[in-house]
């Protein structure tokens, strides 16, 4: 029998951002306003694409046109329906996201702890951005595609990663930690998954496994949820106390009651001793607290005795994600 060969395609959904974004002056990278141009111009505006795509066909849609500081649950929920929806599909090789740069790191975290296992272990869903606009007189954006592009067209890949400036992250250990520079992330001590060269990746480490196993379904429980659980991050600091803690504890007309609080606390999770009073009396009243460290790099080694839960190596922003959606099926 001669099998037949299904030709493949990349689905880019477009999400907003800087690589979006256009200024009145191509000389500014700063005044700009991001998410107005539309992903399928921005796709058709990248030199030396069709060569890279050798054959494969490229399809977009404009999932959202957001800032990405101004991310929001209605976005990360049609995302994961529609990332899973495509990634289950057998002609499509990858999904790309086009993102800014300001929360990215969360929603590559969320998406990978959402999406299903099976999916995710066996094909690539590629986040990219710029840190400049799509008018500046030298963009990134077109240059972060077409790497975005070669990545998800590489043998092997798979998992959540987000390419920039050359180099590709995991969603686990992606951070941004510049507020200018076109190299803006960086993945901590753990290193790059790869860098690119010329529309290759060089990789030096293995692909991300998705986790291993997940509370629920989290997918279906993202569908269904009407109101995520509302967890907080407070941080830990000199001359800390009690008193965010126990305000964010007060019932507020219109707002939902605190679920979970991660404390971005110093060092190897030290706490203000007011500030780890607080957090006690939190926990007795049911609120589930994660303790992560405000460092850039290292984890929170906890000792065994350790009251509050650790973040399993998680920044205190991916903590918070990684608690709402272990307390989602809890609402
Ligand atoms: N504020 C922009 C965003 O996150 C920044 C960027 O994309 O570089 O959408």
């Amino acid at each position: 029998m001669v099998s037949e060969k299904i030709p493949k395609k990349i689905v880019v959904l477009g999400t907003g951002g800087t690589i979006a974004g256009t200024a009145s002056n191509a000389a500014d990278n700063i005044g700009y306003i991001a998410a107005q141009v539309g992903v399928a111009q921005l796709l058709a505006e990248v030199p030396g694409m069709q060569a890279v795509l050798a054959g494969c066909s490229l399809v977009s849609e404009q999932l959202a046109q957001v800032d990405s500081k101004d991310m929001s649950f209605t976005v990360w929920q049609a995302l994961a329906q529609r990332v899973s929806q495509h990634l289950a599909l057998d002609d499509v090789q990858a999904v790309l996201i086009t993102h800014g740069t300001d929360t990215l790191e969360e929603t590559a975290y969320f998406l990978h702890a959402a999406l299903p296992p099976a999916l995710l272990n066996a094909k690539p869903v590629v986040l990219t951005c710029a840190m400049r606009p799509a008018s500046s007189l030298s963009p990134d954006g077109p240059q972060n595609l077409l790497d975005a592009v070669a990545v998800a067209l590489t043998p092997g890949a798979h998992g959540v990663v987000a390419v920039c400036a050359g180099t590709v992250h995991g969603a686990l250990e992606v951070q941004k930690n510049h507020t200018y520079k076109p190299d803006a992330f960086s993945s901590g001590d753990a290193g790059p998954l790869g860098y690119l060269e010329e529309a290759a990746v060089r990789l030096l480490r293995n692909w991300p496994l998705a986790l291993i196993e997940q509370a629920h379904d989290v997918i279906e429980s993202i569908a269904k949820s009407v109101q995520w659980p509302r967890v907080e991050i407070v941080m830990n600091y000199a001359g800390g106390s009690a008193a965010v803690v126990d305000a964010l504890l007060q019932p507020l007309p219109g707002v939902p009651p605190l679920r979970g609080l991660v404390v971005a606390a110093t060092g190897n999770g030290t706490l203000h001793i007011e500030l780890e009073a607080a957090l006690r009396r939190a926990q007795q009243v049911g609120v589930r607290v994660v303790r992560a460290t405000r460092c850039a790099n290292g984890r929170v080694l906890a000792a065994a005795h350790a009251e509050f839960a650790h973040s399993n190596g998680l920044s205190p922003v991916k903590a918070r994600v990684a608690l709402m959606l272990a307390l989602m099926d809890k609402c």
